[in-house]
């Protein structure tokens, strides 16, 4: 389907636009979405280790506290004295473990371990002679070398580790006595939901913002949890990375994550962000992206509409003129109302539909004047051609009146005439029959002026109808003392055309050879060339003088006509013949003689096409027939015949 300009321009330059905004707002959300990741990047190492280094300091905190517990004597008192196996419940070390914060859960405990970590005694919100033998391996571990950390007097942390559904870790200070250490002050904690640390977790996520999980991880193993208790399993990647690295999380799905280990302890913070609130903003942001791309598509759509209709509009109107002024309505103009290059034109327009309606009309004028002189024309023709078929008809019949008499009389039937009347009669014979020639001639030309003569084709032998005008030419030839000569090549040579008028033709130029020649030879030659045949008939009379050469074949032309005829002749043979070898496709030409005589030749093609003429059922051609020879007998008033000489 072809789309009008109108369409093509809104949509072309809505599609541009289009184009661009797509192209522009995927540049920046791609620009967007990098500087999210940068953003994310850093703020979840920041976290973690803001949040390792804030965790560090609570563990380090914890020491003065611990450390007063450790100074009490009732404490030193205990560890000095040997232990009996059972845990200590005087109420001095019950006194000085209450000093510690009590934890608020069952799962809190506050102990008092030996150098190599044996429960000496214990404290659950009361003093307890039940030892827990569960946590002996985390005991004797904290006690050990390894555990300690910087210092010998700062706080030493366990591995998180889980008994039953719960998370446990322990502290333990150094108690040292008299530059001896003795045993531990050991704190457990549990990490639980409970009102305390749901109150911290919500501060927690306040400071992180939405979205951000924290977990608390051990450096030795995969066990993470979260403040409140809810253990999973490290993500492997962070495991061997430190991040920030992205990982799939089978339970909160894409993440990006960071960790930061915590000093002083065997614990990692652990930092996790879901994909979706690292690209919130960018998400944010292509969607204003989209709604204002949308409007400006808009906006850029009807603006492309208004000022494709601005330019289109006038067009169509100059396409509308174009094709009413093509269609012929001349005075069709169209109205442009504006001063820019589309006005311009349409005034342009309208000067050239003025100006091809004024040169129509003028034209229009012109041509009815031609027509009106062309009618004029065919009128004064067809008045010539029915003057002379009438005048000719009119002037046969006495004429044929006059030769039949003078034949009659010269025969002696009419009765016997002295030599003086036969003279007389026979000049008046050769008169008459002179005036018919001419008649007939001027019947021809007439006819063949008027395009009344038709081509009658017939297929013949082209050298055999030339061998045979030749034989008919001699006798004439023989009485002058001339010799006919034939160069014709032996054999036939079948062609095409209206053979009487060929003959005619020959005849003719044979004739006026033989009548403008006194002594010598008349020849005829015939050859083929290129689908034309060509006759010459050449002489060795009297010639033609260069100047006559070209006025020869006009009507009534003679050489001689100013002097004293030698000859007779009506001027109108060649004109006849001329226009007969043209009705056959050819032509009669004067070929320069070499010295002496002339030579004229008759090309016609080998092989006609069509029948050229009109069909000679008119009336005029009706009344010429009427007077032709062939008609046989003349009519004669009071209804005698008289047969011709
Ligand atoms: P005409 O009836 O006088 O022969 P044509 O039209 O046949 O009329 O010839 C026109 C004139 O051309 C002749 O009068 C003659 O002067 C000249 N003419 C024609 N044929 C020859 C010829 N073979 N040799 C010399 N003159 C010729």
């Amino acid at each position: 389907m072809q789309l009008s300009l109108g369409r093509k321009l809104p949509l072309l330059i809505s599609g541009l636009i289009l184009l661009v905004l797509v192209a522009a707002s995927g540049a920046a959300y791609v620009e967007v979405e990098r500087s999210a990741w940068t953003t994310a990047n850093e703020r979840v190492t920041s976290l973690a280790g803001q949040l390792a280094d804030l965790t560090s300091a609570s563990v380090v905190a914890r020491g003065p506290m611990m450390k007063r517990v450790a100074t009490d004597t009732a404490i030193r008192r205990m560890l000095r004295s040997r232990g009996t196996g059972a845990l200590d419940t005087t109420h001095g070390v019950s006194e000085a473990l209450e000093r510690l914060e009590v934890p608020t859960d069952s799962g809190g405990a506050i102990e008092i371990w030996d150098r190599a970590g044996h429960t000496r005694a214990r404290f659950t919100g009361a003093i307890t002679a039940e030892p827990d033998a569960a946590d002996d391996a985390q005991r004797t571990r904290l006690a050990s070398r390894e555990s300690s950390p910087t210092g010998f007097d700062s706080v030493r942390t366990s591995p998180f580790y889980s008994r039953g559904d719960s998370v446990y870790a322990w502290y333990a200070l150094p108690i040292s006595d008299g530059g001896l250490a003795t045993g531990f002050v050991a704190q457990r904690a549990k990490l639980a939901r409970n009102a305390a640390s749901a109150s911290a977790e919500r501060g927690l996520r306040e400071i992180m913002g939405p979205g951000i999980d924290l977990f608390l991880a051990n450096a030795t193993d995969s066990l993470r949890t979260t403040s409140t208790g809810e253990m999973s399993a490290q993500p492997p990647e962070l495991e061997s990375a430190a991040g920030p690295i992205a990982y799939r999380d089978s339970v909160s799905g894409e993440m990006l994550g960071a960790k930061a280990t915590i000093a002083t302890t065997p614990w990692l913070i652990e930092i996790a962000m879901p994909r979706a609130v690292v690209l919130a903003r960018t998400r944010a942001f292509l969607k204003r992206m989209s709604v204002i791309s949308l409007a400006i598509l808009i906006f850029g759509a009807l603006l492309a509409w208004a000022l494709s209709q601005q330019v289109t509009r006038p067009l169509a109107r100059l396409t509308a003129a174009t094709n009413a002024v093509s269609a012929g309505d001349y005075d069709y103009r169209v109205h442009i109302a504006r001063g820019d290059e589309l006005g311009q034109l349409g005034d342009a327009f309208n000067v050239m539909a003025t100006r091809v309606s004024e040169s129509r009309a003028a034209i229009e004028q012109q041509r009815a004047a031609a027509e009106s002189a062309r009618s004029d024309a065919v009128a004064a023709s067809q008045a010539k051609s029915d003057f002379l078929a009438v005048m000719s008809h009119e002037l046969r019949t006495p004429l044929n009146a006059i030769l039949g008499f003078s034949s009659l009389m010269l025969d002696g039937i009419t009765g016997p005439v002295t030599e003086q009347q036969r003279a007389q009669l026979a000049r008046i014979r050769s008169g008459g029959q002179h005036l018919l020639a001419l008649i007939d001639e001027i019947l021809s030309l007439t006819r063949l002026e008027a395009g009344r003569e038709e081509v009658r084709a017939e297929n013949a032998d082209a050298f055999a109808v030339a061998r045979e005008m030749a034989a008919l030419a001699e006798p004439m030839a023989a009485i002058k003392g001339l010799a006919l000569v034939t160069d014709i090549p032996a054999g036939a040579c079948d062609a095409r055309t209206d053979f009487t008028k060929l003959r005619q033709i020959l005849l003719n130029l044979l004739s006026n050879a033989i009548k403008f020649t006194n002594e010598g030879a008349v020849t005829l030659s015939v050859r083929v060339a290129s689908g034309d045949v060509y006759f010459a008939v050449s002489d060795t009379g009297i010639g033609i003088a260069p100047n006559d050469r070209a006025r020869i074949f006009e009507p009534f032309f003679q050489v001689e006509m100013s002097k004293a005829r030698r000859v007779a002749g009506t001027g109108l043979g060649l004109s006849v013949t001329r226009h007969l070898a043209r009705l056959l496709g050819g032509d009669v030409t004067l070929r320069p003689a070499e010295n002496v005589g002339s030579i004229f030749e008759l090309r016609i093609p080998r092989y006609i096409l069509g029948t050229r003429g009109l069909a000679m059922d008119d009336e005029l051609h009706e009344r010429a027939l009427a007077v032709l020879p062939e008609s046989g007998a003349v009519p004669l008033g009071g209804g005698a015949a008289i047969p011709r000489s």
